[in-house]
Parts: C-alpha cells; sequence; structure tokens
C-alpha cells in the first residue's frame, strides 16, 4: 500500500536530494514545494513587484501555471511552460523568498496545489510545513535537520563556480531565511510532534535516504 511521506526541515538541510533518492528508490513522485513558493517569487520579482504588493503577488500565484518534471539528477520546474530550474537557485530569489512566501493567498494557493498532488498516495514531499499543515495525515514524517555550518556548505556548492558570495555571508542569510520561516504567523517552519527527527550532519545523502526508506516500507506492510 502507498504512503505519503512529508520531509520538514530548514535550509539546506538536504531535504531535496534525500527525498528525490527515497522517491526513486518507492517508485514515488517527488514534490520539491520549495521551487513551488520559487517560482512564485521568481515571476513576481521579474514583474517588479515587491512583496509589500499582496494583492498583485496573489493574482500571480493563483494564475500561474507551475508544473514540476522528474529529471534524472534534479527536478525540472516549468512556469507557464518555460524551464526556470536554474534560476529559481539564484541569490535574489533565495533573499527574497521567504518574504513572498509569508503571504496569506500564497501560501493557501501552494498548499491547495500540493494537497491535489498528493492525493492518489504514493508521495514524497518536502517543504516547510507539510507534516504540520498540508499534509497533517501524512503516515511518515520526517524533520530533518543538519549543523549551520554544513548547510551553508551545501547551499554553497549549489551555487556554482562562481557563487557571489561568501560562506560566512551565506551561513548569516540561511540563518535568515530560517528565522522568518520560524516566525511567521501561518504555517511556520515547525517540527511535528509526530515527526522522527533525522540529524543528516555527517551522513551521506544515501544513508538518509535508506532510513526513510526503511521507515516508509515498516508503514507501508502494516
Ligand atoms: O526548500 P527551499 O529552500 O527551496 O524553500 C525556499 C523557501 O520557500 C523557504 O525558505 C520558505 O520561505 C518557502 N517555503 C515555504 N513552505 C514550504 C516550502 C518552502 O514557506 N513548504
Amino acid at each position: 500500500e502507498r504512503i505519503n511521506i512529508a520531509i520538514d526541515g530548514p535550509a539546506g538541510a538536504g531535504k531535496s536530494t534525500v527525498a528525490r533518492l527515497a522517491a526513486q528508490a518507492l517508485q514515488y513522485i517527488y514534490v520539491d514545494t520549495g521551487a513551488m513558493y520559487r517560482a512564485v517569487t521568481l515571476r513576481a520579482l521579474e514583474q517588479g513587484m515587491s512583496n509589500e504588493d499582496e494583492e498583485r503577488v496573489a493574482a500571480l500565484a493563483n494564475e500561474l501555471d507551475i508544473e514540476l518534471l522528474p529529471g534524472s539528477d534534479s527536478q525540472r520546474v516549468l512556469v507557464d511552460g518555460e524551464d526556470v530550474s536554474t534560476r529559481l537557485r539564484s541569490l535574489d530569489v533565495n533573499r527574497n523568498v521567504s518574504h513572498f512566501a509569508r503571504i496569506e493567498a500564497v501560501r493557501h494557493r501552494m498548499a491547495d496545489l500540493q494537497r491535489r498532488m498528493a492525493k492518489q498516495k504514493g508521495v514524497v514531499m518536502d517543504g516547510r510545513d507539510i507534516g504540520t499543515h498540508v499534509l497533517p495525515d501524512a503516515e511518515l514524517k520526517v524533520f530533518l535537520t543538519a549543523s549551520s555550518i554544513e548547510r551553508a556548505k551545501r547551499r554553497f556548492l549549489e551555487l556554482g563556480p562562481d557563487p557571489g558570495i561568501s560562506l560566512e555571508q551565506l551561513e548569516k542569510e540561511i540563518a535568515e531565511r530560517d528565522r522568518l520561516d520560524q516566525e511567521r504567523e501561518i504555517a511556520p517552519l515547525l517540527c511535528a510532534p509526530d515527526a522522527r527527527v533525522l540529524d543528516s550532519t555527517g551522513k551521506s545523502a544515501d544513508e538518509v535516504a535508506g532510513q526513510i526508506v526503511t521507515w516508509a516500507l515498516a508503514i507501508a506492510r502494516t
């Protein structure tokens, strides 16, 4: 029997890599909810909106067509048919996404899309509020953490050969994003009371994904 798996945690804890590997092993669908908030943010910035233009941003979020396509080593994201996968990871989007993700109408729309994707079961969904808010009935909930320096290093590597920021500065920006995510009013970053806490510091992605798959198979069997 198929189950739903929620993976939440702070930025850079390794959620997306681990979620993708676990989904591959289980032949489940991987849903990266951060990419959806990033897509709204990218388009809003391109159209010159600030996070204070709540009504315009809400209208944008409601009409955007966001498609998540499974890729071999990373997921591709199409927004209104255009592949924006690489641009979603830019420093500009990193710095703004938590401000746009606070907007109630944006969260409402994203959560609605996410619940629809999980209806048939068999999804591994990563984010900040999946176990607490989007899929409170998920059969397996994991809260993934790692030390702040390890998380910064992972995001630093993601920025490629010309990162445009120092590791120290990036660590600060990640801490700021986590603070905004934890302190927002609607669906903040929070460990669900029934989540299993997993610390990925010093562990390989395969090791962490393996643990999640083991848990999932045990739950699916009962
Ligand atoms: O996971 P990722 O770092 O790509 O997420 C980017 C941002 O999107 C987060 O910092 C957070 O502000 C927002 N987000 C959210 N809820 C989710 C997933 C992401 O608010 N479920």
